[in-house]
């Protein structure tokens, strides 16, 4: 049973009462939230017309030395808030017009997550619920997730060792990430669409492509081809973008070449893959950086 008072949400398995420490994360036993929007740059199965209604979380259990949205997952930019202000935030997103309630890395928060989704959902909270995570999640808390989500939206970021350590300071980041995905396909099932091409349930696995690294890309498309054929949903992205700390790391300061994104789309289909998005032309740019101003996060 998952629970704050000896923290094991995560493969870091810190142990840590929560209400009264934190833990490598540096989440406590309040979610914290630094941005409540609309997000039109989801893939779009998951925007529909007006954007998936995302909820950015603050404190992250990686560190991504190229992540984009730092200030939040490594700084701790945000604001707490109770699991009822969680549940209104849930129900807003609603009111909106949003297509998706899109948790933006929930794995720390899970407890007060499911709390407030409970909450939300007796005042008739209804759209999907988007889990949308590194992937560096214990198997017991996806676990936990079954009724809750319906579209699980992990990265598989690394299949290397050397990288997952150099990188997201996650040397067993594959390892733990292999159990996780494997575990939210059982829950939600062979990838599911309606009639106007949302996607209704399933499992959507994204993979950034990092400079230098396409022969690891294409060893984690054979490895999710393997393991799902086409039961899962797959998202290429181009969009690498030198930001952070990652001209700290050797080869890390330079966005994609045309050639080493190309050439992993088309061992893509050469393995056959058919149920997978893919980026065109220049997507790289600090500009789809969202301003994390805390919008939407008090009443
Ligand atoms: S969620 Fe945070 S405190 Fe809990 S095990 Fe993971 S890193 Fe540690």
């Amino acid at each position: 049973m998952i629970s704050l008072e000896k923290c094991e949400l995560c493969p870091r398995r810190c142990g840590v009462n929560r209400h009264e420490s934190a833990g490598f994360c540096g989440a406590g036993d309040k979610a914290r939230v630094a941005l409540v929007s609309l997000h039109p740059w989801e893939e779009p199965c998951l925007t529909g017309a007006k954007g998936a209604g995302t909820v950015f979380f603050s404190y992250c259990n990686l560190r991504c030395c190229y992540c984009q949205n730092h200030e939040i997952s490594h700084e701790g930019k945000g604001q707490e808030v109770t699991d009822e202000r969680l549940a209104e935030i849930f129900l807003e997103q609603q009111q909106r017009g949003a297509a998706t309630l899109d948790l933006v890395t929930p794995t720390h928060y899970v407890p007060q997550i499911i709390h407030a989704l409970d909450l939300a959902r007796a005042k008739g909270f209804s759209l999907p619920v988007v889990y949308n995570s590194g992937a560096y999640d214990s198997v017991e808390t996806i676990m936990s997730l079954r009724g809750y989500v319906d579209i699980f939206l992990p990265d598989l970021k690394y299949v290397d060792e050397v990288s997952a350590a150099e990188y997201s300071q996650a040397a067993d980041y594959f390892e733990q990430a292999a159990l996780a995905i494997r575990k939210m396909v059982e829950i939600a099932g062979p990838v599911q669409f309606a009639a106007d091409g949302r996607m209704t349930r399933g499992v959507l696995i994204r993979h950034l492509v990092l400079p230098g690294h396409r022969h690891e890309s294409m060893r984690a498309l054979d490895w999710l081809w393997q393991e799902f054929g086409d039961t899962v949903q797959l998202s290429l992205m181009n969009q690498y973008t030198p930001m952070y700390r990652a001209a700290e790391h050797k080869g890390m300061n330079r966005r994609l070449t045309t050639f080493e994104y190309e050439s992993v789309v088309d061992h893509a289909v050469e393995l056959g893959i058919t149920h997978c998005y893919v980026q065109e032309g220049q997507t790289a740019s600090e500009r789809f950086v969202p301003d994390f101003d805390g919008r939407g996060v008090r009443s």
